[in-house]
C-alpha cells in the first residue's frame, strides 16, 4: 500500500485527504516511480478548486521527482534505481505509474529536490521565453508574480539571455527577491500607478507582457504593451479573466494575444527532450539555480496550498515525500 492525496469533491483545501491506494505493477511501457519529492504548482490550487475542471476522484499535483522501482514491458532506455521527473497530473504520491514516454533522466547535477522545484516551472519559462514569443537579446519584458516559482526563475533566465525583465511584486521584499535573480526592474503592482510605473522604465511600453496573474492585471497588462505587442496570459492567480473582448487588443494598437499551456509544447517525445533539455543546460551553466522557499511534508499539503494561496510563499514550495 502507498499514500497518495486524492480529491472526491473538488472545492477548498479541506478536500484534499490522505489515502492508501494500490499502485499496482506497470503495464506495457510504463514506469513505477517512487517519488521523493513534489513540487507545488499553482495549477494545483485550479484543479481543486474545480476551475479546470476533472473527473472526481482524483489524485492532485502535476509533478514529481524520484526513482524507478519496476519497468513495464517493451520500455527502452529506463533501469530499476534510475532518478526521473515527471510532469504529469497525479503526481501528489508516494508511488505511481507513468508512461515511460513521459518521464525524464535526472542528470547528475540535478538533485530530486531541485528537479522537484524547477521541472514544470522552469519548462514554462523556456516556451515562454523561446517559444510563445521568442524574446531577444536587448529586448525588454514585463512578467508578473516575478518573485513566485515561476518568476524567480524567468529573473534569472531572463539575465542570462540578456533581456532587461522588469518584474512586478506584490510587496517590496519580493521586488528586492526579484532584483537580486536578475530583475532589471520590479514594481510592487499593489501601487496605484504601476503601469504608468511600467511604461516609464520601458521607455513608453513593452513589446511583451508574461501575465499569469489574470484578473487583476489584464487591462493594466495591455496597457503596458506597445502597439502590434505581445499579452501572453498564461495563469490566472487572481482569478480568470472572463470580460475580455479583442475590441480591447485593437484599441491599443492591434496587439496580439495567446494563452498557453505547457502541455502543449511537451506533448511529443521530442518537444519534451528539448525542452527538458534547454532547461538542464542552464541550469548545468548556473545561469538558473532552483530557489526553494519552503519545504513541508507530503501530509501538510493542505497548509502547503493555504499558503501558496495566501500569497506568503517565495520561489518553489517543495512537497516532501
Ligand atoms: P507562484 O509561486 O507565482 O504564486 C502565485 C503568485 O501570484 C503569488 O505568489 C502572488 O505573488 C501572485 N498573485 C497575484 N495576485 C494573487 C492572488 N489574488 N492570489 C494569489 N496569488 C496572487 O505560483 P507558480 O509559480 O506555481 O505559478 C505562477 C503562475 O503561472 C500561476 O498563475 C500558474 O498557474 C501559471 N503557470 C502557467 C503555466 C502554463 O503553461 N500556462 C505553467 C506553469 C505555471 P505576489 O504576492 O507577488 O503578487
Amino acid at each position: 500500500m502507498s499514500k497518495a492525496v486524492v480529491i472526491h469533491q473538488t472545492g477548498g483545501r479541506e478536500v484534499l485527504t490522505i489515502e492508501d491506494r494500490e499502485v499496482g505493477m506497470p503495464g506495457p511501457g510504463q514506469l513505477r516511480i517512487r517519488n521523493t519529492h513534489i513540487g507545488l504548482n499553482y495549477i494545483d490550487v485550479y484543479f481543486r478548486e474545480g476551475l479546470y475542471g476533472t473527473d472526481t476522484p482524483f489524485v492532485p499535483g502535476a509533478e514529481g521527482a524520484g526513482y524507478i522501482t519496476d519497468i513495464g514491458e517493451g520500455v527502452k532506455g529506463f533501469k530499476v534505481g534510475d532518478r526521473v521527473a515527471t510532469v504529469v497530473n497525479g503526481a501528489y504520491c508516494e508511488e505511481r505509474l507513468v508512461e515511460a514516454d513521459k518521464a525524464v533522466i535526472l542528470p547528475e547535477e540535478v538533485s530530486n529536490e531541485a528537479a522537484a522545484a524547477i521541472m514544470l516551472k522552469g519548462m514554462t519559462v523556456q516556451y515562454l521565453f523561446k517559444q510563445s514569443y521568442a524574446i531577444q537579446p536587448g529586448q525588454s519584458c514585463l512578467f508578473h508574480a516575478a518573485a513566485g516559482g515561476v518568476g524567480l526563475l524567468a529573473c534569472q533566465w531572463a539575465k542570462a539571455i540578456n533581456v532587461k525583465l522588469i518584474g512586478t511584486a506584490g510587496t517590496g521584499e519580493k521586488c528586492q527577491l526579484a532584483l537580486d535573480h536578475g530583475a532589471a526592474h520590479c514594481v510592487n503592482y499593489r501601487d496605484e500607478d504601476w503601469v504608468e510605473q511600467v511604461r516609464e522604465l520601458s521607455g513608453g511600453g513593452v513589446p511583451v507582457v508574461y501575465d499569469s496573474v489574470g484578473k487583476s492585471t489584464v487591462e493594466g497588462s495591455l496597457d503596458c504593451l506597445k502597439p502590434l505587442g505581445y499579452f501572453i496570459t498564461f495563469g490566472n492567480a487572481s482569478g480568470p479573466v472572463r470580460d475580455f473582448s479583442a475590441a480591447m487588443l485593437a484599441s491599443r494598437g492591434s496587439l496580439y494575444m495567446q494563452r498557453p499551456t505547457l502541455f502543449t509544447y511537451i506533448a511529443s517525445r521530442a518537444q519534451l527532450n528539448r525542452v527538458a533539455g534547454d532547461l538542464f543546460n542552464v541550469v548545468r551553466s548556473g545561469d538558473v539555480k532552483p530557489v526553494i522557499g519552503r519545504r513541508l511534508p507530503l501530509a501538510e499539503v493542505a497548509e502547503a496550498h493555504r499558503g501558496l494561496e495566501a500569497r506568503e510563499t517565495i520561489g518553489s514550495t517543495i512537497l516532501e515525500v
